[in-house]
């Protein structure tokens, strides 16, 4: 994409989208376009020439192809929860680009009781798909702590994963087919459910963790899984990362249903603490904290107890909760960190992913490097440790300095990480995708991006800096 268009571009650009989608669904007036134009974490962000709401699969096409050929990118976004930056504008002086939401792709179908599965539009929220899988019987294994927001289109375009990964997989696992639409405007629909389709490469999957680059997905057919109605959540206070994931090792291996294991530090239980006005968990404070949850059709608590206590768990660095409240309350202390960070200034969130081997000593070296490279700053550890996942947040250094990215992901690397566990790319960290690809690995995806999308049309800037 080149030149910005000149204003008349944008006029004509709205005229024939407002024929596309009724006036009401193009968005032009800077305070309408504004809440799509700024991220989640409010470090991205940037102007987009109009905002565009298509209702349908058709629109969605009609949408792309008229922005092809007015040489205006297209941003998808759904529920504007990423944490990247690839769901907004890029700042200002890059591309002229359009937001194209998918709020109006909220169509859900009934849940196919015979094969176990749901069709959901794209702007479907995951708790509304939660609910309409447990209203069947079954459930939707993916869970997140946006789940009120996040869409189940934005979900397969980040491959988003969740504090489940470590039983069911991230989103890709769900994935049993999908539809979009091509920078050329062409829909591929493959919605049929089919549970075995060896019939070439698999499309639907391509679009998995492509955020937004390679199609505008409009609806997923999803797998659903057995409801694990009997649950326990034990919140455990610990005295390492390595005692931690000691423990998460013999649980993996001896409790019943273990769906989740969830790391967080002394540090943020304070700052969350102090942000929701939250009584402590444990009668004494611990260096760092698990939150453990399992599910099964019989009650899995037994199977629980039975090991921390041939663990010699102590009772000061348990607290227990089966029914639903008293888990949503140990749970808080996990899922509000997001917010009570950003609520402290904005973030340099860096989701990262290491061996699990190597997951203590790089709790160790990330706090000293942050303290050389970003003195001053706060910095704020948790994440899936049961999948090798933490979430590094410093607060701090200004949104457009990036040193302190750089020395982490660099660290990450050296120790045989990923740069993203589970946010993607995005915008955030273009500059550093060779640290977790290889050259041949970055040639064959060009190569896909250019097949599907030789004029940059989709997302551009996203995932790869240029094409
Ligand atoms: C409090 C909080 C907790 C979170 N916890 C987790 C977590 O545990 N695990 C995790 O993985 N993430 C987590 N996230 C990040 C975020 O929720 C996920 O990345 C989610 O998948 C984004 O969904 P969305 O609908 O908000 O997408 P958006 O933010 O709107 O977009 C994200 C990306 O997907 C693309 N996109 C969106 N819709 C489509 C579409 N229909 N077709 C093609 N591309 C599309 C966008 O262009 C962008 O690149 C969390 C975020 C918050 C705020």
């Amino acid at each position: 994409m080149s030149s910005p268009p000149a204003a008349d571009v944008t006029a004509g650009l709205a005229a024939r989208l407002t024929d596309v989608v009724g006036p009401a669904h193009v968005l032009v007036d800077p305070e309408l376009r504004a809440p799509f134009e700024t991220d989640w974490t409010r470090r991205f962000g940037g102007p987009a020439l109009l905002v565009v709401r298509p209702g349908s699969t058709a629109e969605v096409a009609d949408v792309v192809r008229a922005c092809a050929g007015a040489g205006v990118g297209v941003v998808a976004q759904g529920g504007n929860t990423g944490l990247v930056g690839g769901g907004v504008p890029p700042s200002p002086g890059r591309s002229p680009v359009i937001v194209l939401s998918t709020v109006r792709l909220t169509g859900l179908e009934p849940v196919d009781n015979a094969a176990a599965q749901v069709t959901a539009g794209a702007g479907v929220s995951l708790a509304r798909l939660h609910a309409a899988a447990a209203a069947a019987g079954l459930a939707f294994p993916v869970d997140l702590a946006a789940r009120d927001t996040a869409t189940v289109g934005g979900m397969v375009a980040t491959n988003a994963g969740g504090v489940h990964v470590m039983r069911y997989g991230s989103m890709r696992a769900q994935v049993v087919g999908a539809e979009a639409v091509l920078a050329d405007g062409s829909v591929l629909s493959r919605l049929s459910g089919l549970v075995k389709d060896n019939t070439g490469y698999d499309l639907s999957q391509l679009l998995v963790g492509s955020e937004g680059t390679l199609g505008i997905v409009t609806a997923v057919r999803l797998r659903l899984v057995a409801a694990q109605p009997e649950r326990v959540v034990a919140l455990l206070g610990v005295d390492s990362t390595a005692a931690a994931l000691a423990l998460i090792d013999v649980l993996r291996r001896r409790v019943e249903g273990l769906e989740a294991a969830e790391l967080f530090f002394d540090e943020g239980l304070a700052l969350v603490r102090e942000h929701g006005r939250l009584a402590a968990p444990l009668p004494r404070a611990f260096r760092a904290y698990l939150v453990v949850e399992c599910g099964g059709l019989a009650d899995p608590s037994e199977s629980l107890f039975e090991v921390l206590a041939e663990l010699d768990v102590p009772e000061a660095a348990t607290a227990v909760a089966t029914d639903r409240a008293g888990r949503a309350s140990l749970w808080a202390y996990r899922e509000r960190h997001t917010e009570a960070i950003s609520a402290l200034g904005v973030p340099h969130k860096l989701d990262v992913t290491l061996p699990q081997a190597r997951l203590a000593e790089f709790e160790a070296a990330v706090r000293a490097v942050v303290a050389e490279t970003a003195p001053g700053s706060t910095l704020v550890l948790f994440g899936h440790a049961g999948d090798g996942n933490l979430h590094v947040n410093v607060v701090g250094p200004p949104p457009e300095d990036e040193t302190v990215d750089e020395a982490v992901l660099r660290l990450v690397a050296a120790l045989s990480g990923s740069i993203s566990a589970e946010h993607g790319i995005g915008r955030a960290k273009t500059r550093w995708l060779e640290l977790s690809r290889t050259a041949a690995e970055l040639t064959a995806m060009r190569a896909v991006k250019a097949a599907l999308d030789p004029a940059g049309v989709l997302n551009p800037g996203v995932i790869f800096e240029r094409v």
